[in-house]
């Protein structure tokens, strides 16, 4: 009987390779290298010519099981997996690009990335932002030396959603490799294989992971783009499978080089982390949902930034494409209403960065994470000064309502 359904395929993913005892997770392995009865054996895992494990800098079963279950979970056919969401984006672009190299970026960027972008442009990668919510302006910005394109699925915290679909075909039709950032909406709501997407990007220390107590990153390989033509593959591997250069690149040589390895403890819990990631999400939708219908409705809040309104300006986008519009939205409060009175008396939600996690958790974007930029730089992005970002928990709705009403009811109080 082929198992189909999305949680099915994570729960019972490792019993049904061979594990030894009938244990039902994939054990932990906590070892660093490997011994082999004969030296040959070792040899032609070393060249590549047969699956085997070397050293924990590059491969260890409890992340192989890992990397199985989210080439699963994202319809590809080989992931590798790092110590952060970060390792996984800047291991991945330094092995693929080279100085003189161009790509063009969303300019609506998980901050940290647009941080690492920045170092890139410093080291002589040309990149190019543009606003990714219109391939008109990918198509705008393509240059001879163009590479690849990155963009994010939903953008943190304004809730910006790519033309994912039309830069996809752009990409295709022009031999770009296609990197999709996956973390704001994860495989459950979204596969970007079905865009056209080279290469997808899950920070697994968001939803996937899901508990906020572990951190970790994938990139996984979809099959769709041809290698061949692609000029930065080294020669050592330009071997097999043209579609799977790529990510035997930034394993090989990329993961080798870096060595942001994720271990195999952190493997663990994010494997049992993702076992209830629909689950989860289900709720942390239904969840934003209530709240934003509540909030936009509310006097004391100018503006509500959620996928799942109509008045999000890719509202139908996001219904076209996502199984649900997210966890992750953000607000504005009116004019003279205190930001720190009214964040102050939260009793629910945490004041708190991350997102992902069980817990619904706020955060004053221009005060923290935005905080650097200065005012000029948040108001062309636009941040507003009393805008409140919320990455909304699996809690009871009705809590969660609950404690919006009291946090306004109390103001000035
Ligand atoms: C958090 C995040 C990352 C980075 O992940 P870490 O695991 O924190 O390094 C990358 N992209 C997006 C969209 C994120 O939200």
């Amino acid at each position: 009987m082929p198992i189909k359904g999305f949680t099915t395929t994570i729960v019972h993913r490792d019993r049904l390779e061979t594990i030894e005892h009938g244990s039902l997770h994939k054990p932990i392995h906590a070892n660093v290298a490997y011994g082999y009865e004969d030296a040959r054996d070792l040899a032609a895992v070393f060249q590549g010519k047969q699956f085997g494990y070397s050293y924990g800098r590059q491969v260890n079963p409890t992340v192989t099981a890992l990397e199985n279950k989210i080439s699963a979970m994202e319809n590809g056919i080989a992931t590798a997996c790092f110590a952060t969401g970060m390792a996984a984006i800047g291991t991945s672009l330094f092995s693929l690009l080279r100085a003189g190299d161009h790509m063009i970026s969303s300019s609506f960027l998980f901050g940290n990335t647009n941080s690492l972008f920045n170092t890139f442009t410093n080291n002589s990668i040309d990149i190019d932002f543009v606003d990714a919510t219109s391939v008109a302006a990918v198509i705008e910005a393509v240059t001879e030396k163009t590479k690849l394109v990155f963009v994010e699925t939903i953008a943190n915290p304004r809730t910006q959603i790519s033309d994912l679909k039309a830069i996809g075909d752009f990409c295709a039709e022009k031999g770009l490799v296609y990197i999709v950032d996956n973390t704001m909406t994860s495989p459950y709501l979204f596969q970007p294989i079905n865009v056209g997407a080279s290469l997808i990007v899950n920070s697994l220390t968001k939803y996937i992971g899901g508990h906020g107590n572990v951190l970790g990153g994938s990139i996984t390989e979809t099959g769709l783009f041809d290698w061949s033509t692609f000029e930065n593959i080294y020669d050592t591997y330009r071997s097999g499978d043209p579609h799977k250069w790529g990510i035997t690149q930034i394993k090989k040589k990329g993961l080798r080089d870096f060595g942001a390895s994720l271990g195999p403890e952190a493997a663990h819990h994010i494997a049992i982390g993702a076992e209830t990631l629909a689950l989860r999400q289900t709720q942390q939708c239904a969840n934003a949902s209530l709240m934003t219908a509540f909030l936009e409705k509310h006097e004391l809040v100018k503006a509500v930034y959620y996928p799942g309104l109509e008045s999000h300006a890719q509202h139908q986008r996001a219904a076209d494409l996502f199984r649900y519009p997210g966890g992750l939205f953000s607000f504005e409060l009116a004019e003279g209403v205190d930001l720190w009175d009214f964040m102050n008396r939260f009793q629910v939600i945490v004041k708190s960065s991350n997102l992902g996690d069980n817990r619904t958790l706020a955060i004053p974007v221009a005060h923290t994470i935005y905080f650097e930029m200065g005012p000029e730089r948040r108001a062309s992005m636009g941040i507003d000064e009393s805008l409140i970002r919320i990455s909304v928990g699996i809690e009871d709705g009705e809590d969660l309502i609950a404690d919006l009403q009291q946090a306004f009811a109390g103001l000035g109080g």
